[in-house]
């Protein structure tokens, strides 16, 4: 329900909750972050409010200068921890809005290539299909990109690869995405609102767009898979 996504110049993980917070009005079951500690996939999740993930990471604390967020409103399968994003297939960790329509083919198709899935989620195939493409030798954007044609539906979609500290790559069809521009860090949220504290330049995706986030800024690419420029706006949003 809520996405956020931060490539920063500290520690993120307490930004990342952060701005979850200021998402939390839009309502939510569980919440998880995803960072990347010297180039490492890790995560924590949580069932419930955001202060069961922030009471979690007392004690497992979660390192890093690259993650990714998310608070969930279950669309499919039970708010339990395994469905709780963010999900992970390997390399690869998503965090995902909205629904992705064609996940039983999509299930039954990385079946037949004895790929299973181990949560009751849509969201998890987005990851276990770029995670398949990653192990057929394709680069992470590549492996992103190949597996959003696939999806049918309706999704603000965020991605973030191990061995990849300066990488997100962010895609909007049918869900609401925005990307923010600091100085040297980046940011990605569902909402202009959850970035207002890092930043007030926004650039807002359009349907169809795939953004290729690094510390030094972003390339978007339209539905067409062409460079296209989206303005940089102005927000004005109180703390
Ligand atoms: N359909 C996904 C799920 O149920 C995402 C739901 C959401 O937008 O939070 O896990």
């Amino acid at each position: 329900c809520g996405i956020v996504g931060i490539l920063g110049q500290h520690e993120v993980a307490p930004t990342l909750v952060e701005a979850l917070r200021r998402l939390e009005y839009r309502g939510y079951d569980s919440a998880g972050i995803a960072t990347l500690k010297d180039g490492r996939l890790d995560r924590r999740r949580a069932v419930g409010k955001l202060v069961n993930l922030s009471d979690l990471l007392v004690h497992e604390p979660l390192a890093g200068k690259a993650g990714i967020g998310h608070t969930r409103w279950a669309t499919h399968g039970a708010p339990n921890l395994a469905n709780t994003h963010p999900h992970r297939a390997g390399p690869v960790a998503v965090v995902h809005n909205g629904i992705i329509e064609n996940y039983r083919d999509l299930r039954t198709d990385l079946a037949t290539k004895g790929i299973g899935h181990e949560t009751d989620t849509d969201t998890e195939t987005v990851a276990l299909l770029t995670r398949h493409f990653m192990d057929q030798g394709l680069p992470p954007v590549e492996a992103a990109k190949r597996t959003i044609e696939r999806l049918e539906g309706a999704y603000a979609l965020l991605f973030l690869f191990d061995g990849e500290p300066d990488l997100l790559v962010a895609a909007r069809k049918g869900s609401p995405l925005a990307v923010g521009h600091g100085t040297g860090e980046m940011f990605v949220g569902s909402d202009a609102i959850a970035l207002a504290p890092m930043t007030d330049r926004v650039t807002y995706l359009d349907e169809g767009d795939i953004a290729v986030v690094t510390r030094e800024g972003v390339t978007i690419t339209d539905e067409k898979g062409n460079t296209v420029d989206r303005p940089v706006k102005r927000i004005r949003i109180g703390n």
